[in-house]
């Protein structure tokens, strides 16, 4: 069995074929998929709801991007809580720093990113941290927090950041980049994440993994990922299904409904 740990399926690039997606992801073996509670902005951090309660495999998060994080609301933090007594609401995110883009003051994505990291202590669920471009904030943030468990997905960062979330006790999620001819040295670091702190994922319909690479992406294709890391690391695909499976179970803890 193989685990999508992030995917976007309210993406309205799946609009129209949304079914046809989700039974071809059933169909390759991906039975479980982590589908992130982001959507258009902060008010819409329930749109992975509907696909957890209609499937029973498919599970969902809630959070602000760091993207949006200049439109949050003080209430959006009372909203998250809320949402995450849902049983199929397994962690708070993707929250984080985006220095890339800087679609937001980084004032603000620092302050929003505290904010939800003490939500989720709160109500006791992990976090899915997205990072670009600022490993020391990111760090400095998440020492601050304290006890925070989680993962970083889509990780594209520096051996140091990888060492400092691992040291943290968080796991390292890698998306189809890792498959790129030009990420050779990000290759390199994934096959130096231990086994029990490894992920992987789609963050769908972005980033579609080699031989899919510039097409819409979508969970199914995180079978080439895994294929990629598993030949990297000289394992067979099953063993680094399974391991990477167990990990997201030990993580998030999902109990799959009827
Ligand atoms: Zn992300
Ligand atoms: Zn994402």
């Amino acid at each position: 069995m193989l685990t999508d740990s992030h995917a976007h399926l309210d993406d309205a690039r799946f609009a129209a074929d949304r079914e046809a997606l989700i039974q071809r992801a059933w169909d390759s073996g991906v039975h479980r998929i982590l589908t992130i509670g982001n959507g258009t902005g902060p008010d819409d951090m329930g749109c992975g709801i509907p696909f957890a309660e209609a499937y029973p495999w498919i599970f969902t998060t809630v959070g602000v991007h760091p993207h949006d994080a200049s439109k949050v609301e003080d209430r959006h933090f009372e909203m998250m809580q809320g949402f995450a007594e849902h049983p199929k609401v397994l962690a708070i995110g993707e929250m984080g720093l985006d220095y890339h883009y800087d679609n937001s003051p980084r004032d603000a994505q620092q302050r929003v990113f505290a904010r939800q990291l003490e939500v989720a202590a709160k109500v006791d669920l992990p976090v899915i941290v997205h990072t670009r471009e600022a490993d020391a904030d990111t760090e400095r943030i998440l020492r601050a927090a304290g006890g925070v468990r989680g993962v970083l997905h889509c990780f594209t960062s520096s051996p140091e950041l990888a060492k400092a979330a691992l040291d943290l006790g968080f796991l390292i999620s890698f998306s189809g980049i890792v498959t790129f001819p030009n990420a050779r040295e990000l290759a390199e670091n994934a096959t130096t994440v231990p086994a029990d702190r490894l992920l992987v994922e789609t963050d769908c319909p972005y980033l579609s993994p080699v031989p899919h690479r510039g097409k819409r992406n979508e969970p199914a294709f995180v079978l080439e990922t895994a294929r990629f890391l598993a030949s990297a690391r000289g394992i067979p695909l099953e063993e680094l299904a399974s391991q990477t499976s167990e990990n997201f179970t030990r993580l998030f803890s999902p109990a799959e409904t009827a």
